[in-house]
This record gives C-alpha cells, sequence and structure tokens, in this order.
C-alpha cells in the first residue's frame, strides 16, 4: 500500500533538513528522501569542509607568526593529511547531528533517489528496487552542482572543481583557479597559507565583483602580499595537458592593449559557479515550468504543479546555505497556512578570508543607483582595541544610512569576525533600526562590535576614536 505523508522532501541538504525539521515541528507526518548524505553540499563539499580547511589554514598562519606574541615555537609544519582528517571529522559530526536531529524529530530518513512523476506523486529508487510514495506536499531541495566555463579542454582528466579540491590528499606545490568570486578567492587562501604557488584567473574587473569595490581592491592586495599571481581581466582561452601538466592560455585584456599569457601547471580548479541540479529529480513527461534548469517558484516558492514547492540552489538566486534553509522554513510556513517568520530580502553574505568579509543590504553605489540619498559611516580597524590586541588591525566597517530616514540600509565589512558581527546589521535592517537606535545600545570593552558603534558615530559627528 502507498505511504502518505504530509510533506515529503527530495534532498536533506540545509534547505531540505531544515524544512524537514520545521515541517514535523509543526505536527506534519514528513519523509525526506536523498540519495547521498544529508547535510548535502553544505555539510559535505561546501561550507562546512571549506571553512574547516580555511581554520587550519589561518591557525597555521597565526602559528607561524607567534612570535609578535612571545610564543615560540620551533620548526613549526603541518600534516596536511590530519588537516583532511580533522576536516572530514567535522563533516562527519555535522552530519550525526542532522540525522539524530529527524531522528528525534520523528522525520522518516529514506536512502535513493526521489523522481516527482506526472500525476505529482514521488518515485524512490533504492538500492533493492522502486517504491512510489505520496504525500500531500511534496518539497524539491535537490541543490546545485559545478559548472564547468565552455573552455577548450575544461573537460580533460585531472582538472578539479570543488568537489575534486575536497579529495586532494597533499597541498599541491601550485595551482591554477579558474574564477575569482567566493569559492576561487577561498581555495586561494587556503593554499597560499599553506605554501602554494597560487595562480587565480578572473574574467570580471575585480575579484569577488558582486561585492563592495574597496572590499574587492583590498583582497587582491592582501592574497598579492601572499604570493597569489592575479590576473582580472583574464579570458581562459585554451587547455591543453602535456605529460602531467596543464598548459593553461588565457588573454589579460588591459585598458589599451590584450596580453597572451601562459601558464604550465599540475593542478587546475575551476571554480565557475554551480547550476541547479535536476538530475534524476524529474519525469520526462513531467510539466514542471523551469527557466534554464533552474525551478520557476512564486514568492512562496510553489512551483507550477500543486503542491509541489521548491528552494534552495535548485531554484536559482543567492546559491546561500542559510538562504536555503530559510526558504524551507518559509515554505513550510506556507504549507501551513502561516505568514513567513523571516525577512527573504535581507541576505548576509561572507567571505572566509583573513581577514574576513560579510555584507547585508546594499552599497553606497547600489543606493545611488537607487536615487537615494545617504550617509556612509566608516571606520578603520586599526584603531579598535580588540583588533590591535589580537594583531588584527587590518580592515573597516562601513554602514550606509538612509540621509532622510537614519534607517540602517546595509552595512560591508572586511575585518576579523565580520562574519559574526554582521548578523547584528542584518536584525537592524530587517527591523528598520536607525543609526540612532543602533547606538543606544552600548557595546562591551574591548569587543570587534565596537567598530560597528564608530562606523555609526562616524555618520553622526564622526567616530570617537578616529581624527
Ligand atoms: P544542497 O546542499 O546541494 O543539497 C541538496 C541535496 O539533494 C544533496 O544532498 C543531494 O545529494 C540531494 N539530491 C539531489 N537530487 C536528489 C534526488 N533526485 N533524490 C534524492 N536526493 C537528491 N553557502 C553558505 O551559506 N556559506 C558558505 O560558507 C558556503 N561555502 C560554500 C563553499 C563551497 C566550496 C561550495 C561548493 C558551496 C558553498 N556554499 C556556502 C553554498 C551552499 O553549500 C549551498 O548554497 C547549499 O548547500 C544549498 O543548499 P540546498 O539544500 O539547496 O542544496
Amino acid at each position: 500500500m502507498e505511504k502518505i505523508y504530509d510533506l515529503l522532501v527530495i534532498g536533506a541538504g540545509p534547505g531540505g533538513y531544515v524544512a524537514a525539521i520545521k515541517a514535523a515541528k509543526l505536527g506534519m507526518k514528513t519523509a525526506v528522501i536523498e540519495n547521498r548524505e544529508v547535510g548535502g553540499t553544505c555539510l559535505n563539499r561546501g561550507c562546512v569542509p571549506a571553512k574547516a580547511m580555511l581554520h587550519a589554514a589561518k591557525l597555521y598562519q597565526e602559528v607561524l607568526s607567534g612570535e609578535q606574541f612571545g610564543i615560540l615555537v620551533e620548526e613549526v609544519s603541518f600534516d596536511y593529511g590530519k588537516v583532511m582528517s580533522y576536516k572530514n571529522e567535522t563533516s562527519e559530526s555535522l552530519r550525526l547531528g542532522v540525522e539524530q536531529l529527524l531522528k528525534g524529530n520523528k522525520v522518516e530518513r529514506l536512502q535513493g533517489i526521489g523522481t516527482l512523476l506526472k500525476d505529482g506523486r514521488v518515485r524512490i529508487k533504492t538500492k533493492e528496487g522502486e517504491e512510489i510514495l505520496q504525500a500531500k506536499n511534496i518539497l524539491l531541495a535537490t541543490g546545485s552542482k559545478p559548472v564547468l566555463p565552455p573552455i577548450e579542454g575544461i573537460h580533460l582528466p585531472g582538472i578539479m572543481t570543488s568537489d575534486e579540491m575536497f579529495q586532494l590528499d597533499h597541498v599541491p606545490e601550485s595551482l591554477l583557479i579558474i574564477g575569482g568570486g567566493v569559492i576561487g578567492v577561498e581555495f586561494a587562501t587556503v593554499y597560499s597559507s599553506f605554501g602554494s604557488k597560487v595562480t587565480l584567473l578572473e574574467a570580471e574587473e575585480r575579484l569577488l565583483p558582486g561585492l563592495d569595490k574597496e572590499i574587492s581592491q583590498n583582497i587582491k592586495l592582501l592574497l598579492k602580499k601572499r604570493g597569489v599571481d592575479i590576473h582580472t581581466r583574464a579570458f581562459v582561452q585554451k587547455i591543453e595537458k602535456v605529460d602531467c601538466e596543464f598548459i593553461c592560455t588565457f588573454l589579460e585584456k588591459g585598458k589599451d592593449q590584450e596580453k597572451a599569457e601562459v601558464r604550465k601547471i599540475p593542478y587546475l580548479l575551476s571554480a565557475t559557479g554551480r547550476i541547479p541540479n535536476t538530475h534524476g529529480l524529474l519525469e520526462e513527461t513531467t510539466l514542471l515550468e523551469m527557466d534554464r534548469g533552474r525551478i520557476l517558484v512564486n514568492e512562496n516558492f510553489e512551483t507550477s504543479m500543486p503542491n509541489v514547492f521548491a528552494i534552495g540552489d535548485v531554484i536559482g538566486g543567492s546559491q546561500l546555505a542559510h538562504v536555503a534553509s530559510s526558504q524551507g522554513i518559509c515554505a513550510v510556513e506556507r504549507m501551513n497556512g502561516k505568514e513567513p517568520s523571516i525577512d527573504l530580502s535581507v541576505v548576509p553574505s561572507c567571505v572566509y578570508t583573513d581577514p574576513e568579509i560579510a555584507c547585508v543590504g546594499i552599497t553606497e553605489q547600489e543606493a545611488k543607483e537607487k536615487g537615494i540619498e545617504t550617509v556612509t559611516g566608516k571606520f578603520l580597524t586599526h584603531a579598535n582595541s580588540k583588533s590591535l590586541i589580537t594583531k588584527e588591525e587590518r580592515g573597516f566597517v562601513k554602514v550606509v544610512i538612509d540621509k532622510e530616514t537614519n534607517v540602517l540600509l546595509g552595512a560591508q565589512m572586511m575585518c576579523a569576525r565580520a562574519t559574526d558581527m554582521i548578523g547584528e546589521m542584518g536584525t537592524a535592517i530587517s527591523n528598520k533600526l536607525t543609526a540612532m537606535q543602533l547606538l543606544k545600545a552600548m557595546r562591551a570593552h574591548p569587543t570587534y562590535n565596537e567598530s560597528i558603534a564608530e562606523a555609526l558615530e562616524d555618520c553622526n559627528h564622526g567616530a570617537i576614536h578616529a581624527l
């Protein structure tokens, strides 16, 4: 007999598993189908392993510079195998946590490939065979996968995406990364910290092209200082393989001239974006509206099929774990006739470089383009006590305030703990708090987030600890 659920989720990434738990908490009989490990890209091939590697890389650099704190360590070195074990164990322990949460919330966990049939039912293909499942609501949360750019030679064996990069069991002596977005810049940080000679190619005018210009300029300087060979407006023409090495030919377009460059390199990472993953998800004749591979949804995450919802990377937009989870919660709330509890228009975005980068809301430039008059406050963190104590003084905090209403519109930070501090700014923007309201609360001393108050003061009469 067919089982009938209130909610059947396909994909147990941060979108799917969070939605399933939320649904169970709201009393829905829920099951989640996953064909690999729970936690999806984020826990297994994305956020978590990347941040574990970045943490180890930062720690190594800190130990190397321990002398400035009076800490003397003779012969500092690292064991990359152990770095990999630490990364794997971190993912494993979070995965186990998710499994326990699903179990504890009585979410049925089904292992196999889920396919949405054209009659609105779901087929699950397991090792044992096939089963047809029925649910009042279906949530598609199958995520995304790396995409390779249309470059001659890009499919040569040995060219890696982030998926393969996490499996590498040694630090490459040299590495060429195509793509200077978040993933490319984070891998460049990891491997340059461990001593690789990294070359980073970006087709746009600047690294991290989606972020504030000043952040792009600073990250370029910082990576250059680490020895990363950076080329912007660099267009890869072709990749060849001779013996065990890749020969990468690219065109670098300067202001007045073009320059052809060639790099001979043993390791090549393509970090050029991700596409929605609908492989195996849809029966051929399923009439689900799609646009260039992504599933189309309305503001309630409803697809073109009744009672079929979709969230996360598979619907495109901001491909971030917290976006997928928040959309999952809101979609489940909608299924239960509730107003969404999360403001999905305010999306923090972070890059875990050293120093960290974090942004939320709009930049000064974006406000200008929208015709909003703003005041920008900025504080250089070299005058922040905590940053001085920890010798992480390089960086800044910027806030963008609506000139007329004094409401905070955006914040951009590049400094220690920026990724933690951005939360306060997101809360303020979602709740339309003014600079004055934000300044009302005292901040503990010495903390990094005193820099936020200073940047806000800068919009007012000027920061206290700045001339
Ligand atoms: P996914 O996490 O991709 O999960 C989808 C799941 O569905 C997968 O487990 C897949 O196996 C399963 N699935 C697919 N098809 C089927 C099927 N037919 N049947 C059953 N199961 C199926 N985001 C951040 O917010 N912060 C970061 O720091 C960050 N760092 C990243 C670093 C890297 C290197 C990468 C690659 C990504 C990073 N991301 C980060 C992005 C983040 O990982 C994704 O946005 C997030 O995982 C998307 O969640 P999701 O639930 O939509 O999909």
